[in-house]
């Protein structure tokens, strides 16, 4: 039954491919389950070009938009990369937010 294998090959790969958009998915900042589930019904394929699309919240999250040049910059930046503003020091952020999720749910 070289049909049925074939099947079951695809059903494997859809289903992979689907959890991996939904680890792909919240890496950008977004809803693994969501995605996982979206990516299984209607298409990993699709989704996937879906989520390449959309804004990666996490980067956004990371950043400030400079006044001068409205360039986003890292959020601890102190200096404009782009057009070498200064930005003034953030008072009450001496603790930087070391929220790493560990990832270790994947083996
Ligand atoms: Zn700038």
């Amino acid at each position: 039954m070289e049909n049925n294998s074939l099947m079951l090959l695809q059903l494997v790969l859809w289903f992979g491919i689907s959890l991996l958009i939904g680890l792909w998915a919240q890496k950008r900042g977004r809803s693994f389950g969501l995605w996982a589930g979206l990516a299984l019904i209607i298409s990993p394929l699709l989704s996937g070009l879906i989520l390449i699309c959309l804004k990666n919240l996490k980067y956004l999250a990371g950043k400030k938009a400079c006044p001068r040049c409205a360039e986003l910059v890292k959020q601890d930046a102190l200096v404009c990369r782009f057009c070498g503003y200064e930005f003034q020091a953030q008072q009450g952020l001496h603790e930087t937010q070391s929220k790493e999720l560990p990832q270790s749910n994947v083996h």
